[in-house]
């Protein structure tokens, strides 16, 4: 048997988030805040593949990474975290931040709706990664604001 865990995160694979040098883990400190063990999947662009797949194997594989989580170690929530200067992102071209933030949250619903056809009992919650103002590699995890 497997331990079962309370969550799963996706997010993108971008080291500043998670992987850095100086020791900083803005995933690893977000699941702390949390306080649930959480499966970690990792994927250029986060959710995008979900969305906007470019090859439709894509979208299969990390719903198969989150089936894993779900069927296998009991996760019953998901969290769904983007970021601002998402290198998979970088050819959309934003004219601006506004643009650019738009485009993630329409994606995080998007991917919400897709999983929760698949995986009807789980919770999944929204996430965005946002540059602290004046860095480039500094990010502040703030939930998505549902609007109407
Ligand atoms: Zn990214």
């Amino acid at each position: 048997m497997t331990n079962g865990c309370e969550a799963a995160l996706i997010t993108c694979e971008d080291y500043r988030l998670h992987q850095r040098a100086d020791g900083r883990n803005y995933i690893g400190e977000f699941i702390e805040d949390l306080g649930k063990d959480c499966d970690l999947i990792t994927r250029g662009g986060g959710i995008q593949d979900i969305v906007r797949p470019e090859n439709h194997g894509y979208s299969d594989s990390l719903m198969r990474d989150i089936e894993v989580s779900v069927e296998l170690h009991e996760a019953d929530t998901l969290y769904l975290v983007n970021h601002e200067d998402c290198g998979a992102y970088r050819d959309m071209d934003f004219s601006s931040r506004k643009e650019e933030i738009d485009r993630h949250y329409e994606d995080l619903k998007k991917a919400r709706e897709i999983i929760s056809e698949r995986f009807q009992d789980v919770e999944i919650k929204l996430y965005f990664g946002e540059l602290i103002p004046g860095s480039s590699d500094k990010y502040e995890i703030k939930p998505v604001q549902s609007s109407p």
